[in-house]
C-alpha cells in the first residue's frame, strides 16, 4: 500500500510549481495500519492557502486507494512575524546587499534582454550592479553584453565575475557547454544556483539581478532558500497566453514570500522606426490589469523597437548605447521604479523569504 501511495503522490504537484510533491522530498512519513494511513509532508511556504491546495491535492489523487481513514499532517514554517532584515535572513552571498529576481511564465518573453537593460540602467544610476545568468535553458547575457567570447579569470577554486559597461556579470552559459543545459536535472541546478553565488568573487553590490529560467522550479526555489529577494519583477508580453503564464510567475513570488515590485510589459507595441509612431498591435490594457489583481504596478511598457533586437545580438544594449531611444528612457524609469521599491521593503524591515529558512535546517527543499 505505502508503494502505492508514494505513486500517487509522485502525481501531486506542489501548487504554484510543475514538480511533484515527492520528488521535492517534501513527503517526510507514510505509515500505513489497517489501511489507515498517516501521512506528513514538510512545505516551505508558510501560506495556509498553499497548504489548503495541497491537501486538496493529495485527498483527490488517494482517493480510489478507498482507504478507512488518511490523517494527513502538512507541516509549514510560522508566518513571518515582521519583516526580518535582509542582513540577517539566510544570505550566502552577504556582500551583496539586495537582489531582485526577474522573471517570466515562459520563454521568449524578453526576460534576458529586460534584465540586462535594467542592470544597465541601474549603474547608469550610480549603483554597484550585479547580473547573474541563472537561465540554464538559454544563457544569453553574455552575447547580450558583448562577453560571449571571454572567459572569467579563475582564482583558485573561485571564479572572478567579468565586466562591461558598468555591470558585473556571471553567467551559467560561461560555466555549461551550449545546449548542455537541457539535461540539467533538479539538484543540479540547485547546486549550480548555490555555486554561482558563493564560489564567484562578487564584490560588494547595492544589486544584483537575477536573469531566472523562465517558468517555476528548481532554480526559483534554491535562490529563495539562499537569499533574501528584495524585489521581484515579472516580464511579460500583452496577449493573453503570455499573461495567464505571468499569473503563475507571480504567484510563485507570492508563495516564495518575494515581494512584488511590478510587471514589465515587454513588446508592448511595436514602435515603428519610420514615423516614430506606437501601434497596440496586440491590444492593450492585459498588464495594467494584471498588476492591479496582483497589487503591484506597470513599471514599464517596452514597445517592440528593431534597435532593442540588434543591440540584444550585437552585445550593445540600447540603454547604454541609445539611452535617449523611447525603450532605453522607459527602461531608465522601471529602473527608478525599482530602486524606490527596494529602498521601501527595506525601510521596512528588508526582504523576508528567506524567513522560510529554518523548517529545511538547512537541507536543501530539493534535494532527492
Ligand atoms: P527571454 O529571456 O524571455 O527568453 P530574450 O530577452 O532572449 O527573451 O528575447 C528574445 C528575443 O526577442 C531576442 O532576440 C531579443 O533581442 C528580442 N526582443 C526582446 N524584447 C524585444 C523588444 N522589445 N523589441 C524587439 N526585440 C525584442
Amino acid at each position: 500500500m505505502i508503494e502505492k501511495i508514494k505513486e500517487r503522490l509522485s502525481k501531486v504537484t506542489y501548487p504554484g510549481f510543475k514538480r511533484d510533491i515527492m520528488s521535492f522530498n517534501f513527503v517526510k512519513d507514510i505509515q500505513v495500519q489497517d489501511e489507515k494511513a498517516f501521512i506528513q509532508i514538510e512545505i516551505v511556504s508558510a501560506n495556509k492557502e498553499v497548504a489548503k491546495e495541497l491537501q486538496q491535492g493529495v485527498e483527490e489523487a488517494l482517493k480510489d486507494l478507498n482507504l478507512k481513514e488518511l490523517k494527513l499532517e502538512i507541516k509549514q514554517p510560522e508566518p513571518p512575524k515582521e519583516r526580518s532584515n535582509s542582513q540577517s535572513g539566510k544570505n550566502i552571498a552577504p556582500q551583496i546587499k539586495n537582489f531582485i529576481m526577474i522573471s517570466s511564465g515562459k520563454g521568449g518573453v524578453g526576460k534576458s534582454t529586460t534584465s540586462l537593460n535594467l542592470a544597465v540602467s541601474l549603474a547608469k544610476m550610480g549603483k554597484k550592479v550585479g547580473l547573474l545568468d541563472l537561465d540554464i535553458y538559454g544563457p544569453n547575457i553574455p552575447r547580450m553584453l558583448g562577453l560571449s567570447e571571454q572567459r572569467p579569470e579563475v582564482i583558485g577554486t573561485k571564479i572572478k565575475p567579468m565586466q562591461a559597461l558598468g555591470v558585473h556579470m556571471m553567467s551559467m552559459g560561461v560555466l555549461i557547454e551550449q545546449g548542455q543545459g537541457l539535461m540539467w536535472r533538479g539538484a543540479m541546478i540547485m547546486k549550480a544556483v548555490e555555486q554561482l553565488l558563493t564560489d564567484v568573487l562578487w564584490d560588494e553590490l547595492d544589486v544584483l539581478i537575477l536573469d531566472m529560467p523562465p517558468g517555476t522550479g528548481d532554480a526559483q526555489i534554491s535562490v529563495a532558500q539562499n537569499i533574501p529577494i528584495t524585489a521581484g519583477v515579472c516580464v511579460s508580453t500583452p496577449q493573453m497566453v503570455s499573461l495567464d503564464d505571468s499569473k503563475r510567475a507571480l504567484d510563485m513570488f507570492e508563495k516564495l514570500h518575494i515581494p512584488v515590485a511590478g510587471v514589465i510589459e515587454n513588446m508592448s507595441g511595436f514602435l515603428c522606426p519610420d514615423n516614430g509612431k506606437e501601434y497596440e498591435i496586440f491590444g492593450k490594457g492585459g498588464a495594467v490589469e494584471l498588476a492591479k489583481d496582483y497589487k503591484c504596478e506597470v513599471l514599464a511598457q517596452i514597445p517592440i523597437e528593431m534597435s532593442i533586437r540588434e543591440g540584444s545580438d550585437s552585445g550593445k544594449p540600447v540603454s547604454f548605447y541609445l539611452p535617449e531611444s523611447v525603450s532605453a528612457r522607459r527602461y531608465q524609469e522601471a529602473a527608478e521604479k525599482i530602486w524606490n521599491f527596494i529602498e521601501k521593503v527595506n525601510q521596512e524591515g528588508g526582504a523576508n523569504n528567506a524567513a522560510i529558512q529554518p523548517v529545511m535546517n538547512g537541507k536543501s527543499a530539493c534535494s532527492s
